[in-house]
């Protein structure tokens, strides 16, 4: 009695993932990101499942952070921009948020401080993604300071963020790494480089901490196959049902705009999904959706809550069958090539509309 559209979360696949990381860095600890709503998923959800098995956890901003402390999440919490005013400081001091200083602002801010109790720091080294980050040339004085800073506590971890570890044989990869190796070789305390694709094929980035997020939800950050990667299982299999079907003869058009045309008499199925649900309105023509656990295509434009899709060739199609637009057994990373744009997008931009429904344990 209720619209059957729902994105199935499974918490063993996110196990699993998390298998996968320590199975490839098995000698760092591990800080799960679950910045963006857990990418789309539920940050309470995710980060309870992974609480217990991780060092710590990282979001974008302090608000995340606040939102997982007043529901009960007790672990250590990045926050991988830093703080965006001096007044969250004293906020990261009470919650035990740890805090990324990528700027002379922000190491101004913690200079000037009087925090209850210091914070741990990760400084930030800009070795050539250029969007945050101490010059490499200016980081030996920027640790020097936050170590000789009475509200910074432990060890000062130096870290820093890859461009393109997404690209197997990347140079540029490589050349963050040397520059990376060189500007901390002397500095004391620990270090930290790998998002999830430096995770999975960049064995010389695990360092002391990795630092893994789209790989934890299960879908490969490579465009090709990659051994640790083919391991991963889908968290978030977004499903709907089939509530309409239809016999459409050659020649005919199909959905808004009329830009599926049938080549032949077709019979066309539609699902209660659309992009108010987070399915991609830039999906193409022809992209797949699994119908009876067969590939079929999307025929005609993605509308706000239903598409049409192309079942001529599926036997014993029925009204009520389940169409599977992504997960398992269809990586929304393909999805997302088919829509122009990238698995990461797809998830984080999922809608409070779509229910989440947790399975596993
Ligand atoms: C988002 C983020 C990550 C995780 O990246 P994935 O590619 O999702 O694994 C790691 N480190 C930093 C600094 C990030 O902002």
């Amino acid at each position: 009695m209720a619209r059957p559209t729902r994105a199935i979360l499974n918490l063993d696949a996110l196990r699993h993932n998390l298998g996968v990381a320590r199975a490839a860095a098995p000698n760092t600890q591990v800080m799960a990101v679950v910045k963006a709503n857990a990418y789309g998923h539920g940050a309470l959800t995710i980060a309870r499942a992974l609480e217990p098995m991780v060092d710590a956890l990282a979001v974008a901003a302090i608000e995340e952070a606040l939102a997982l402390r007043e529901a009960g999440v007790a672990a250590r919490i990045l926050l991988l921009e830093g703080p965006f005013s001096a007044d969250e400081l004293t906020l990261c001091a009470v919650h035990n948020f740890a805090v990324v200083v990528a700027s002379e602002q922000q190491l101004l801010w913690l200079e000037a401080a009087t925090l209850p109790v210091p914070v741990t720091a990760w400084m930030k080294i800009d070795t050539g993604m250029h969007r945050l980050g101490v010059a490499p040339e200016l980081a030996g004085d920027f640790h020097r300071r936050l170590r000789d800073c009475p509200n910074v506590a432990d060890e000062v971890v130096s870290c820093t963020h890859f461009a393109s570890a997404d690209e197997l044989d990347g140079g540029q990869t490589r050349e963050q790494l040397a520059l990376f190796e060189r500007v901390t070789a002397t500095l004391p305390g620990p270090r930290s480089t790998a998002n999830s694709p430096a995770v999975l094929a960049w064995p010389a980035a695990h360092y002391d901490w990795i630092r893994p997020g789209y790989m934890l939800y299960g879908d490969s950050p490579f465009a090709v196959p990659q051994a640790n990667a083919d391991q991963l299982r889908p968290v978030m299999t977004l499903r709907s049902e089939i509530i309409a079907l239809r016999d459409v003869p050659a020649g005919e058009t199909v959905g808004y705009g009329a830009t599926w045309r049938a080549a032949r008499d077709s019979r066309i199925a539609t699902v209660t999904v659309g992009y108010g649900d987070g399915y991609p309105r830039t999906a193409a023509n022809g992209t797949p959706v699994l119908v009876r656990g067969q590939r079929a295509a999307l025929a005609g434009r993605v509308s706000m809550d239903m598409i049409t899709v192309d079942v001529t060739d599926i036997a014993l199609v029925a009204i009520g069958d389940e169409a599977v637009l992504w997960g398992e057994g269809l990586p929304v990373g393909e999805i997302a090539r088919h829509a122009g744009t990238i698995g990461y997008e797809l998830l984080t931009r999922m809608p409070a509309r779509t229910p989440r429904l947790a399975v596993g344990h």
